[in-house]
């Protein structure tokens, strides 16, 4: 007969003797019963607002005296690995150049975009940025095309929030449906 018939696991027998597994098993759930929730009551009272360095959707960006930083160099366009960015430079009228120049027509498809932020590192006039957006969710292909007019209108989080808090949060309306609207005057971490 073979020998290692007769080796048996003596460990794994003590442990079955004296319930092992299931005491760990209940000291963990008895550890969880008593510390400190982290369930997120999204989106009904509350949402994540994510760091500053989080990409999410993209915004366009004004200066200060309201003017478009896009100049429609497509640069951004052409960095894109999955090119879902259409640029169409405004045509030079005025005889400033690329300095007075706008974009015409500024289009992504969020349906293809990856969120690799390439095109925010492309962009020589910080035009571009990935915002802290991420309900992007939609029912028509229509819902993720979208236009210049739509990323130059302010995200609900500013840019100079730092983020990585929990706030208060109410369900609102827009054009596009359902938005979840954060109240960023109740912040709270989960740690
Ligand atoms: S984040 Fe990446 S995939 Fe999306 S538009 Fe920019 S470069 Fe393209
Ligand atoms: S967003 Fe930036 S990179 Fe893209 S066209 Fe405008 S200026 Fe050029």
């Amino acid at each position: 007969m073979n020998r290692n018939h007769y080796n048996f696991d003596l460990n794994g027998l003590l442990k079955k003797v004296f319930f092992v597994d299931l005491i760990q098993g209940l000291f963990i759930t008895f550890h969880y019963t008593f510390s400190k929730t982290i369930t997120m009551k999204y989106p009904d009272e509350e949402t994540w607002i994510p760091y500053k360095r989080f990409r999410g959707l993209h915004t366009l960006n004004k200066n200060k005296e309201g003017k478009e930083l896009c100049v429609g160099c497509e640069l951004c366009q052409k960095s894109c690995p999955t090119q879902c960015i259409t640029v169409v430079p405004m045509q030079d009228t005025t005889g400033k150049g690329i300095a007075d120049r706008v974009a015409y027509r500024w289009e992504i498809n969020l349906l293809r975009c990856m969120f690799c932020g390439l095109c925010e590192d492309a962009c020589p006039t910080e035009a571009l940025k990935l915002g802290r957006e991420y309900e992007l969710a939609g029912t028509s292909m229509q819902r993720h095309l979208l236009t210049k007019e739509e990323l130059l209108a302010p995200q609900a989080v500013p840019a100079e929030f730092e983020g990585g808090v929990i706030v208060k949060a109410r369900l609102g309306t827009d054009e596009t449906g359902i938005k979840v609207v954060p109240d960023m005057s109740v912040q709270k971490r989960w740690w």
